[in-house]
């Protein structure tokens, strides 16, 4: 007998049939005599749909870009996961399950203030596994948890992985299943290139920068909880038949195991491609070149909370000023815009170019560390495609590309090829 963790994410859960299925996911396991606590995403399109009401109510109390309380959008985004954890609670009964649903708050889950995008400080599991002795099986609510002014806190868009990880570290599980609508992490988006494999292991490094460059399929807090915690995490598919041959097996269940990079036995140089859409890029002209310059312009940008990415300087022609270019995400252009508009004046530049809708496309594998020529490789590439590059920036395991939006496809599957991913 062991302890598992399942969690479901929206499209597992987007209507009352799937739901069903989830049901027949969980009861396999506990059929099998293991302890299980389950956690779930709203539906699909939900949390999507309860943004959009925050947005335009804010928009028709106000006027202009929407602004809100941070607090109450926590209030409303965080209620579709409540509706599946209930939901999911009556099937597994339905069923002859002892199932009963949680709630962030009743658990409790803890985390910092940051409401919109709160970090989880810490778990009490242990109402959870004294009923898991029991043999019910508790349906948490993912995505959500109580901060510390007593209200409701979301985790930030995919958070529910990050709750899932969070519970299997919190009560000792001997595994944690994130089941979703592909069946494993591929090499890259299975959606934009059907050659894409599924890889049986990657390392938690790999699948860090996977997710942080933009593959949606994990939440990056959820990687970095799992290597901490030494979470043993696998990404396997609700679709598949609940009761197919293996899909019980303990050791080796279908799909894709996170874990360390010692474990994996035939490391590739290049491991996957990632692509990110929505950046944007600003171009400050003309910057005075010396000491405090970059502190004065990225520390009110930190400030104002706006993540910036690949920044490039110009070696200044005459020793007096230089050009300086970065990325932000588009959604934060404006904001930025607005930083830079008073900060002009003391950082001193000239003008501000920007531009959005671009895209970062990454390169990811651990075998970078000890091989030359992997960047070079990847701007032939494109360059033979006529793909034009506007930034680079490289780490030890990473090489990332910033490209024009509409090329994102082209440089996912040239890349792809060129490092001998694609299926045979
Ligand atoms: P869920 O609703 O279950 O949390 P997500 O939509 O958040 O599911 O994540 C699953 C999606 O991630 C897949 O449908 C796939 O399109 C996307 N994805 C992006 N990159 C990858 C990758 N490398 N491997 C697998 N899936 C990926
Ligand atoms: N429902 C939330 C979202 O759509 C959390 C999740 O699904 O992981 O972001
Ligand atoms: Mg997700």
């Amino acid at each position: 007998m062991a302890r598992i963790v399942m969690k479901f994410g929206g499209t597992s859960v987007a209507d009352i049939d799937r739901i069903h299925n989830v049901a027949r996911h969980v009861k396999r396991e506990t059929d099998a005599g293991h302890e299980v606590a389950v956690v779930v995403s709203a539906m699909s399109g939900k949390t999507n749909e309860l943004v959009g009401w925050v947005q335009s109510m804010a928009r028709t109390a106000g006027s202009g870009t929407p602004f809100y309380d941070a607090r109450e959008y926590d209030a409303i985004v965080a209620s579709g996961e409540q509706v599946t954890s209930g939901l999911l609670a009556i099937a597994l009964q339905s069923m002859g399950v002892d199932a009963r649903s949680w709630q962030g708050w009743q658990i409790p889950v803890h985390t910092d203030n940051a409401h919109g995008a709160a970090r989880i400080l810490d778990i009490d599991g242990s109402e959870i596994v004294r009923r898991m002795g029991t043999g019910q099986v508790a349906v948490v609510a993912g995505f959500q948890g109580i901060g510390p002014d007593n209200r409701v806190a979301t985790l930030g868009r995919g958070g529910s992985d990050t709750s899932a990880v969070a519970v299997a570290a919190a009560v000792k599980a001997d595994r944690c299943d994130i089941y979703t609508d592909v069946d494993g992490v591929y090499t890259t988006d299975p959606r934009i290139e059907p050659r894409a494999r599924r890889l049986p292991k990657i390392s938690f490094e790999e699948m860090l920068e996977m997710a942080s460059l933009g593959a949606k399929v994990l939440q990056v807090r959820s990687v970095e909880l799992a290597m901490v915690h030494k979470v043993r995490t696998f990404v396997r598919s609700s679709f598949d038949d609940p009761d197919a041959p293996g899909m019980g097996d303990f050791e080796n269940p279908p799909g894709t195991l996170i874990c360390d990079e010692d474990e994996i036995v035939e490391q590739q140089v290049v491991t996957g491609i990632a692509y990110a859409k929505d950046e944007a890029q600003i171009s400050l002209r003309r910057v005075a070149d010396r000491p405090g310059v970059s502190a004065g312009i990225f520390g009110p940008l930190a400030e104002a909370n706006i993540n910036v990415d690949m920044i490039v300087q110009n070696i200044s022609e005459d020793g007096s000023r230089t050009d300086m270019t970065f990325t932000v995400p588009s959604g934060d252009l404006d904001k930025a815009l607005a930083v830079l508009a008073k900060v002009r004046d003391t950082v001193g530049f000239d003008v501000v170019q920007s531009e959005a809708g671009l895209v970062k496309v990454s390169v990811i594998g651990i075998g970078m560390r000890s091989h030359a020529g992997v960047a070079a490789t990847a701007f032939k590439a494109l360059a033979e495609k006529g793909i034009n590059i506007r930034a680079i920036t490289t780490s030890e395991i990473k090489i990332s590309i910033l490209i024009d939006g509409p090329y994102a496809e082209l440089a996912v599957r040239t890349l792809h090829s060129v490092y001998g991913l694609d299926k045979q």
